[in-house]
């Protein structure tokens, strides 16, 4: 991953090693960092919060638009519900944006249509981006907890099997950052409950695994935690995609909260860091 802050962009951004090489995608992860009239301290707010501004929000979707030549009748969002839904997306999700809510209750968009930027958001549930060059379709799915041991990113890979004829073994991936597996602690309820979906397989729901592997749960001073990149790189590789062709982030919202949203650092959800991927037209 590296961070890529050019004088023409008016939102610096973190890119991926594999994708950044493309020429005909943009694949890219914004933070609390970005310019407006020049002045590099205001805070990035791509989505509406109680706090925040409407018309600061609006303007912030307009530069993301604008810096990567496209048009807001162009940008899909996913009204995310910690599901696995993946939808479709095709030209009745297109069209004037004021007529047009964010899609409810998915965390993931597939597309093969140039110029139609997918987006997610998160503030410490990583998002993962699927490149298809041979087919030249795209996947983007918000990953929580939720979804990651509902199989999220294999279900919207296979997603792209079915309706693009994706084969795995085209396809270079990406997790955005999200929180770490240090950071990452959570209950027994949630780890029980965590590994029980896990186990299964993503697509039948029968068990597959008897036990969990020890780098995606792991018992640290008394508690568990979940490393969510680990969990994801699995379901991935899993569903056939070269290990090689996953890219992790090796970057934390919660260790990095100077610059990232961390709804564990902050105790809220100020707002959101966003995922984008695009194929370009
Ligand atoms: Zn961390």
């Amino acid at each position: 991953m590296k961070w890529i802050d050019l004088p023409r962009n008016s939102i610096p951004y973190l890119a991926f090693d594999m994708m950044e090489q493309k020429d005909d995608i943009v694949a890219a992860f914004t933070t609390k960092r970005y310019y407006r009239n020049g002045n590099p301290d205001d805070f990035y707010q791509p989505l509406l919060r109680p706090e925040s501004d409407p018309e600061e929000v609006a303007a912030c979707v307009q530069l993301l638009v604008s810096q990567f030549g496209t048009d807001q009748e162009h940008l899909v969002s996913s009204a995310q519900k910690h599901m696995a839904n993946i939808h479709l997306v095709d030209a009745n999700d297109l069209g004037p944006a004021a007529g047009r809510r964010n899609l409810e209750a998915i965390d993931g968009l597939i597309t093969d249509m140039p110029g139609v930027m997918l987006r997610t958001f998160g503030a410490d549930c990583p998002s993962v981006y699927l490149y298809d060059p041979v087919r030249r379709a795209i996947g983007l799915c918000h990953s929580g907890r939720k979804g990651t041991q509902l199989h999220i990113a294999a279900r919207l890979l296979n997603a792209m099997q079915e309706s693009f004829g994706t084969d795995p073994g085209d396809v270079l991936a990406a997790v955005s950052p999200g929180i770490c597996g240090d950071c990452y602690e959570v209950g027994d309820e949630v780890a029980e409950d965590f590994s029980a979906d896990y186990r299964k397989d993503p697509l039948t729901g029968s068990f597959r695994c008897q036990s969990i592997l020890s780098d995606i749960i792991s018992k640290k001073t008394g508690r568990y935690h979940i490393d969510l990149f680990a969990a994801i790189f699995h379901s991935l590789r899993d569903a056939g995609i070269p290990g090689s062709n996953i890219e992790l982030p090796g970057m934390c919202t919660k260790c990095r909260s100077d610059l990232l949203y961390s709804f564990r650092a902050e105790g809220r959800i100020s707002n959101e860091n966003c995922a984008i991927l695009m194929l370009r037209s």
